[in-house]
């Protein structure tokens, strides 16, 4: 058993993303945050988990031509900005989508998907992107 299929097989299968809600004015952030920079001090130690929705719909987009040299030649890509089923505005990159096909409300939900490996044990970094949902 490698050790990629090992690290797929502990990440569960449902999961929301994790934010962080503010007490005082009651505002969700995404990523978490330890304090809200609205009540500042206020806040401070009492910002409360939030379990934001996977699912959304795509609010605004733009799509990124990434050339970082002349001998890379990178397909574009769509970066929404997603608003979910329960209203909180996330940024992330669209995937297994033609950047063509992205359109305003447009269906998404939220996936973990590898980012990068580091170092020659391979160590895998996730991240949350969006993909159609139908
Ligand atoms: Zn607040």
């Amino acid at each position: 058993m490698s050790s990629v299929a090992k690290e797929w097989r502990e990440i569960p299968g449902r999961y929301n993303l994790e934010g962080s809600k503010c007490p005082c004015c009651g505002k969700v952030y995404f990523p978490k945050r330890n304090m809200c920079p609205v009540c500042r001090r206020e806040s401070i130690g009492k910002m409360e988990p939030y379990s934001i929705s996977r699912k959304g719909e795509v609010y605004t987009f733009s799509i990124i031509h990434d050339a970082p040299d002349f001998t890379t030649k990178l397909k574009p890509y769509a970066v929404a900005m997603v608003k979910t089923t329960d209203g909180i505005m996330i940024s992330a990159q669209l995937v297994d989508v033609d950047p063509a096909d992205v359109r305003i409300g447009m269906p998404v939900r939220a996936v973990l998907r590898k980012i990068k490996t580091d170092g020659p044990d391979g160590v895998i970094h996730y991240g949350y992107k969006f993909v159609p949902d139908e």
